[in-house]
């Protein structure tokens, strides 16, 4: 579920839509948790969707850290990527604002972490852009996410939180903050998706 304080809007004619913030959103802030009405595949039940559906759940789902696909049911579906993105997840199944995101300010990810079936060519334009988004990046910049999102997620109980009452991972976030645990590394998401999907055939 994507935060309430988000709105789809147009981005431009190239990109398509996008997730844009209707409201200040504070640095630490949940912006999107899985929750139970996103619908979950495994690659099996993909290849036995009728060949039509397999394009659509490539393309407007993720991958998570078990190797199901998951199509998110609101809009949270066509956040875009950005090699320097608004939001990250650690490894749990949320993502929280890595920095304030101003009224008006699309909100983005980095889809290297989400598991691709195949590599895109970026063309965000940023300095820091890695032209070429790839299945392994996840754990070849692993150490880099986790540092960006140590000092947000320490903020998660300073700023408001209208998703908290979604999450189904209360108590592991809380023994984060509280420092009996460590936050979980964004690599607890990975899965090896040629592996994933040897032997299943999904139409594009
Ligand atoms: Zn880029």
């Amino acid at each position: 579920m994507i935060h309430p304080d988000t709105e789809l809007r147009l981005a431009n004619p190239q990109i398509g839509h996008g997730v844009f913030a209707t409201r200040f959103i504070p640095k630490g802030t949940i912006t999107w948790v899985r929750d139970r009405l996103d619908q979950t595949f495994t690659p099996a039940d993909v290849a036995r969707l009728p060949t039509a559906y397999h394009d659509i759940v490539l393309k407007y789902s993720f991958i998570d850290g078990a190797g199901r696909f998951v199509l998110c049911w609101d809009h949270a579906r066509f956040v875009n990527h950005s090699c320097t993105p608004t939001c990250r997840s650690a490894g749990y199944d949320f993502e929280i604002a890595v920095r304030d995101i101003a009224p008006g300010e699309e909100l983005t990810d980095d889809y290297g972490s989400l598991n691709l079936e195949y590599d895109f060519d970026c063309s965000c334009g940023l300095p820091q852009c890695r032209r070429q988004i790839r299945p392994g990046d996840l754990l070849s910049f692993a150490d880099d996410w986790d540092r960006i999102v140590a000092e947000p997620f320490r903020l998660i109980s300073n700023v408001p939180q209208p998703l908290w009452r979604f999450l189904e991972e209360k108590d592991t976030v809380d023994a984060a903050l509280s420092g009996v645990s460590p936050i979980a590394s964004v690599k607890a998401n990975y899965v090896n998706v040629a592996d994933l999907l040897c032997g299943f055939t999904l139409t594009r």
